[in-house]
C-alpha cells in the first residue's frame, strides 16, 4: 500500500516535472552566443537542443565561418582575394572552389544590377581609405584615374582550371558586399550536421534563419530606423530564409560637414544611392547581402524596379527622408512601426 502511494507520488512529480520542462521548451528555450570577426558582431541562437549540443553546433559554425573569412578578406595576405589582386594584369590565380562560386555569383549580380553592384570596386575603396584607420575624400582627379579599373567585365573565371584573372594591371576585387552572406549560408550548412530545431545567425545585419521555433511562433526581424538606430522602423515576420540590410549609417565618416558612407557607385566613384537603407528578404543570404548593396546603389526608383522584376525576392527601401517603400510581394509579412 505504502509503495503504491509512493509510486503515485513519483509519477505525479514526474508529470509536473515533464510539463514544466515542456513549458520551458514551448517558450522557445535557446542558447545564444556572440563573437566578433569579419569586422562585425556575430550573434547565433540555437533552438530545440541541449546545452552540450548547442555548444558543439556554435563552435562548429563559428569555426567554419572564420576559416572562410580567411579566404575572402582583401586585407589578409595570402587570402584568395589578395592573391588574385596581386596578380592583376599578369596571371590567372588558382583559387578554392568557394572563391569561384562567390566570384561567379558576384559577376551575376553585377550583370543583373546593370553594374550597380561591382566586385571590382577595390581600387575605389582603397582610394577612399575604406578598411584603413583613416578614410578620406579623394580628389576628382584621383577618382577619374582609377575608374577605368572598375569593370566587372574584365574579370575572367576559368571554371575548368579553377582560376580567376583580373585582366588589367591595378584591378582589385573586393567581395565585401557578398562574401559575408555566403559565409553565413555556409554556417547554416554546417549546422545541418547536427540535430537542432532551428538556428538563427546575425552577422552585422546579414541574418539567416533555418527551422522554426519550438514554440511555433514566427520569427520577428526588426529593421532599424536609419536616423535613429536605437529604434525600429518596421518588423518582418518570417518563416525561414534570409534578411540583409545595407545602410548609410553602418560605416561612414564626416569631412567638411558632409557624411560619406562605404557603399560606392562604381560608375562615379563616390558614395552611391539616394536612400538610407535597403533590406532584402530572400531565400539565401548571399543573394540578400549582395542585392541590398546593389539596390542601395541603384536608389529608390531603379532599386525598386529591380526588386519587382525578381521572383521570390522582396525588399524594403527607406529613403533619406525616412519614407518607407515596400515591394509588392511582402504583403502582411511586414508591420510598419
Ligand atoms: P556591410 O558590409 O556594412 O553590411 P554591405 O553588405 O552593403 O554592407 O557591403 C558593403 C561593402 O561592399 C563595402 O564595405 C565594400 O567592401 C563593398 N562595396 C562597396 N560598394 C560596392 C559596390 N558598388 N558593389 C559591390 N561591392 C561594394
Ligand atoms: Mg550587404
Amino acid at each position: 500500500m505504502k509503495t503504491s502511494i509512493y509510486k503515485i507520488a513519483v509519477i505525479l512529480m514526474l508529470i509536473v516535472f515533464l510539463s514544466i520542462t515542456m513549458l520551458g521548451c514551448s517558450k522557445g528555450e535557446n542558447y545564444q552566443r556572440t563573437a566578433f570577426f569579419m569586422d562585425t558582431k556575430i550573434d547565433i541562437a540555437v533552438y530545440g537542443t541541449n546545452k552540450k549540443q548547442a555548444d558543439a553546433v556554435i563552435e562548429a559554425v563559428f569555426a567554419e565561418m572564420q576559416q572562410l573569412e580567411n579566404i575572402f578578406s582583401r586585407h589578409i595576405s595570402g587570402s584568395d582575394v589578395n592573391r588574385i589582386n596581386e596578380a592583376a594584369g599578369r596571371t590567372p590565380v588558382k583559387v578554392k572552389p568557394e572563391t569561384i562560386i562567390v566570384t561567379r555569383k558576384a559577376l551575376e549580380i553585377a550583370e543583373l544590377s546593370g553594374g550597380a553592384f561591382d566586385p571590382t570596386v577595390g581600387p575605389l575603396l582603397e582610394l577612399w581609405g575604406w578598411g584603413t584607420e583613416k578614410p578620406r575624400v579623394p580628389s576628382a582627379e584621383e577618382i577619374n584615374k582609377v575608374l577605368p579599373l572598375v569593370n566587372y567585365k574584365a574579370v575572367e573565371i576559368d571554371e575548368a582550371n579553377a582560376t580567376i584573372f583580373l585582366t588589367k594591371p591595378g584591378m582589385k576585387i573586393d567581395l565585401g558586399g557578398i562574401a559575408k552572406g555566403f559565409i553565413v549560408d555556409q554556417g547554416q550548412e554546417i549546422a545541418k550536421q547536427f540535430s537542432v530545431k532551428a538556428l538563427f545567425i546575425n552577422a552585422g545585419g546579414d541574418i539567416s534563419i533555418t527551422g522554426s521555433k519550438p514554440s511555433g511562433e514566427k520569427w520577428r526581424v526588426a529593421i532599424q530606423a536609419p536616423r535613429d538606430p536605437q529604434n525600429w522602423a518596421a518588423v518582418l515576420e518570417l518563416e525561414e530564409g534570409s534578411v540583409a540590410t545595407s545602410g548609410d549609417y553602418e560605416r561612414f565618416f564626416e569631412e567638411g560637414g558632409e557624411v560619406f558612407h562605404h557603399i560606392l557607385d562604381p560608375k562615379r566613384g563616390v558614395p552611391g544611392g539616394d536612400v538610407s537603407s535597403v533590406t532584402i528578404v530572400a531565400p539565401d543570404t548571399l543573394i540578400s547581402d549582395a542585392l541590398s548593396t546593389a539596390v542601395f546603389v541603384r536608389g529608390k526608383e531603379k532599386g525598386m524596379q529591380l526588386l519587382e522584376s525578381l521572383q521570390g525576392i522582396e525588399g524594403i527601401i527607406i529613403d533619406k527622408d525616412g519614407e518607407i517603400y515596400i515591394s509588392s510581394g511582402l504583403g502582411d509579412k511586414i508591420k510598419i512601426l
